[in-house]
């Protein structure tokens, strides 16, 4: 099926402007064989611009397929770079909304990290919901409940002093619908908070970062399109900033009592579309140098591995993956060691693997964490060349 309308602002003015083909329909899914990983069903990426709104989706998404139930592992706290920064980040947002002693809704919690933390960090109480939710992972703490569902316009009795909702609505194919269940679930008189979290287009398309351009992300937000989605369904844009290298895009609203308010980081729909059409031209030139580069690697026989699992290294490797030259991916979220990476049939490995395998180069995934590897790798006396996405 094709989407023609605007999922976010039901437009007609969208326009494709990208496509990838044959890219695994998901990338944090469990996969316990070779076979499963191998015989994972791939689709084309069909990214649309709508005119109207700025927003870039999937317009070939295929909205049949269950992605959560089936097992997911997406916890990133297991990394000290990211427990700094979520830690810091959330001790942040405690102090600007005073958020103690208070009761916190989370869409799309995962495993519950971020509630337990905000809730440790602040004294408060959290319901989760999210149908992939896994039991178990978290201590046990009676401030903290979770609902295997989604997220409807009754959730919206739960006490809500905040709604978060991290990383879930690039997942969602329908956001329009999806903000009209979050704005129909309050009261008019709410001040609940909502605090939001997505990755920026922006940077991939700058960076040309296409690693970054999944299946399993079906919509990608900027911070002009994110903001208008928001006052389209009656939220005030509060605050809207960028943080991890800029790759992750945070919004902070509220039912609105300026509903026209700019905020000076939203760039206008043309500025977004013509970043979209340079993303087009170059790169493919960027999957060319790539290509070369493995293909070097692999006339000489070197050991080449990919640190970093879950989307990022899917989004990588699908389109090198017939190079046969990336023999192993390395994560340190020991719930993936030894489960499959969807569609390419290699095997996640924990980081102790490398010390006797003796990788001649190491990818990594996400440039951010590259002090705490290369430390990991010099712990083991390894000296690999290292390339950062
Ligand atoms: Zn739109």
């Amino acid at each position: 099926m094709i989407h023609v309308n605007c999922p976010s602002c039901y437009g007609s003015k969208t326009e494709v402007f990208f496509r990838f083909e044959k890219a695994p329909v998901q990338s944090v899914v469990v996969i316990k064989s070779k076979e499963d990983s191998l015989s994972l069903p791939r689709k084309d990426i069909t990214l649309a611009f709508c005119h109207d709104c700025g927003f870039i989706y999937n317009s070939s998404f295929d909205t049949d397929i269950d992605m959560y139930t089936g097992g997911y592992e997406d916890q990133q706290g297991f990394s000290p770079t990211f427990r700094k920064f979520i830690t810091s980040l959330t001790s942040r947002f405690i102090e600007k909304y005073n958020v103690r002693n208070k009761d916190i809704v989370e869409i799309g919690c995962g495993k519950g990290d971020f509630l337990a933390l905000i809730s440790e960090l602040g004294n408060n109480r959290g319901t989760g919901i999210d149908p992939a939710y896994v039991e178990g992972r978290l201590a046990p703490d009676n401030r903290l409940k979770f609902l295997k569902e989604f997220y409807t316009e009754k959730h919206g009795e739960l006490p809500n002093d905040v709604i978060v909702c991290r990383h879930t609505l690039e997942h969602i194919h329908a956001t329009g619908a999806f903000m009209n269940t979050v704005r129909n679930s309050l009261t008019p008189e709410s001040r609940t908070v909502l605090f939001f979290e997505v990755p920026s287009i922006v940077r991939i398309l700058k960076s040309n970062a296409f690693w970054d351009i999944f299946y399993e992300h079906c919509s990608y937000f900027s911070p002009g399109s994110l903001s208008r989605l928001f006052r389209k369904n009656n939220f005030e844009v509060f605050d809207l900033y960028l943080e991890y290298d800029e790759q992750y895009l945070f919004i902070e609203a509220g039912m609105s009592v300026s509903p026209e308010k700019k905020h000076p980081l939203e760039e206008s729909v043309d500025e977004l579309w013509s970043m979209s059409k340079q993303f087009a031209e170059s790169v493919s030139k960027k999957l060319d140098e790539w290509e070369e580069l493995l293909n070097e690697y692999k006339i000489i026989g070197k050991k080449v591995v990919v640190w970093g699992g879950g989307s990022k290294s899917v989004g990588f490797l699908t389109h090198f993956d017939r190079l046969k030259v990336i023999k192993h991916v390395v994560d340190i979220n020991p719930h993936l060691t030894g489960n499959y990476i969807p569609g390419t049939g290699l095997r996640y490995k924990s980081p102790m693997f490398l010390k006797e395998f003796k990788p001649d180069a190491v990818i990594i995934m996400n440039g951010i964490y590259e002090q705490e590897i290369s430390s990991m790798l010099n712990e083991m006396e390894l000296n690999p060349r290292l390339h950062s996405l």
